[in-house]
């Protein structure tokens, strides 16, 4: 049995019980056989357990009080998963169905995400089942102070900083921050990113996900000789990174024609593409309602189809996934591949398609982008926040916009060349995802090789 095999095995031996975790884990370490299966130091090195094994795991009881004096228990989570190359830094994510598996999968995501944008950032996630729909501000507020009571130990500037993920936002982090800061008794910005501009915050940290995932998908299409002009896009989600993607696409002429939550999507065939509507997805966001069909009370012209999702329903040259994690299953896959017309599922969110739909999908012809090397751009924004932060000096929108575009474009070409030195292609083009991972893992496993077993 090759090294890759050996370890998955053992893996899934160990951790029966997280099926997100292990589905990222198999889908990275089965590419990474063109490396680790020819040659032997990164066995020796037992560089593949030491990946999948967090350095730490962080899982504490938040006790808070609604607004009725009741008392509530949730759960929190942090997972510090290889500082191999910098301080963790990962996002927080709040939602109901968060539990250990699902952190772990993005902790260990991360770190070949953070990877690949060349900053010195290691990987870690954290969260909570707490769900936010329906809260008061007040509820967040004690929420967050609660969680932060118990966080505060384990984050600091070289240590690990957080930030934002599903269900926290620029509110929560500046709960948080708040909270930080009176316990430490320091203002140490740079412990958390995400942060109000008012507060040490980076200018188009918002925005940053979304736009990132539109500057590699620009290069992406330069390279073949195409652009993102005209193409008609599926976009999930109508979240920070869904609003982020919609208003970049249409700078680029791009029409993002779909949105969707989880009561169902919205087609509007005229296009997301007015300052109106890009600006009410924020307002959509801000309700607290988590309903895409909210969208019909401001544009009625658009349509309303409750309960499903758009891949394969809708006609769209490019699908962009931007809601959460397996989005594509088996089913949506066939339906893109019956359908016919997209090309290319250019992935934000993490890990949106499951490994069975990603292998129907290449098979058929679909060029596909993997979320960790699209949706970087978040996670460098909060970096270059870092940086500021250590500066003491903020930057200009357009000194941040700068390097974010050089970042997401080296990204892209980064999953190209690595996918071209090792010859990982499907259809005779080269496979980005499997490029990705084997760019962003180098790095990791040449940090982890020169500071010893650690
Ligand atoms: N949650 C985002 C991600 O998945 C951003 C993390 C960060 O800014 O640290 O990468």
């Amino acid at each position: 049995m090759s090294y890759v095999d050996r370890v998955l095995e053992a893996t899934k031996a160990k951790n029966a019980n997280e099926p997100e975790f292990l589905q990222t884990v198999e889908e990275v370490l089965n590419s990474l056989r063109p490396i680790v299966d020819n040659d032997p130091k990164y066995e020796e090195h037992a560089i593949l357990e030491r990946l999948v094994e967090p350095e730490k795991v962080h899982m504490f009881r938040v006790p808070w009080v609604d607004d009725n004096g009741k008392v509530q228990v949730n759960r929190g989570f942090r997972v510090q998963f290889n500082s191999a190359i910098g301080p963790y830094k990962g996002g927080l994510r709040f939602q109901p169905n968060v539990n250990l598996s699902i952190i772990k999968f993005l902790g260990f995501e991360q770190t070949f995400k953070n990877s690949l944008t060349t900053l010195p950032i290691g990987g870690g996630k954290g969260g909570s089942d707490f769900d936010p729909k329906g809260k008061s501000d007040m509820e967040v507020m004690r929420f967050c102070q609660s969680f932060m009571n118990e966080l505060y130990r384990y984050i600091g500037i070289d240590v690990d900083c957080p930030a934002g993920d599903m269900g926290v936002g620029g509110r929560e982090i500046g709960y948080l921050y708040g909270q930080f800061k009176r316990l430490t008794g320091r203002y140490e910005a740079g412990a958390l990113s995400g942060k109000g501009l008012s507060y040490g915050g980076s200018i188009g940290r918002p925005e940053a996900t979304g736009y990132g995932a539109v500057y590699y998908a620009d290069e992406y299409f330069k390279s073949i000789g195409s652009s993102l002009k005209g193409k008609k896009v599926s976009v999930t989600g109508f979240g920070n990174v869904a609003w982020g993607a919609c208003k970049k696409l249409t700078e680029y002429g791009a029409i993002p024609v779909t949105i969707s939550g989880p009561d169902g999507y919205i087609l509007d065939e005229e296009g997301i593409t007015t300052p109106e509507k890009i600006a009410f997805l924020l307002e959509m966001r801000a309700s607290n309602r988590n309903e895409a069909k909210m969208y019909l009370e401001k544009f009625p012209n658009a349509k309303f189809v409750a309960g499903e999702r758009p891949f394969g329903k809708v006609k769209a040259d490019i699908y962009m996934p931007c809601a959460m994690q397996n989005e594509i299953r088996i089913e949506e896959a066939k339906l893109i591949v019956s359908e016919g017309t997209a090309k290319d599922v250019i992935e934000v969110s993490n890990m949106p398609t499951t490994n069975e739909a990603m292998a129907y999908l290449q098979q058929n012809g679909i060029v596909m982008q993997a979320s960790k090397a699209v949706n970087a751009g978040g996670v460098a924004c909060s970096s270059l926040e870092m940086t500021q932060n250590a500066e003491h000096l903020p930057w200009t929108l357009e000194e941040v916009d700068e390097k974010l575009q050089r970042i997401m474009r080296g990204i892209f070409n980064a999953c190209k060349s690595a996918a071209e030195e090792y010859n990982v292609m499907i259809n005779g083009k080269p496979n980005y995802v499997a490029g990705a991972n084997l760019a962003g893992f180098k790095k990791v496993a040449a940090a982890m090789m020169e500071q010893g077993i650690v």
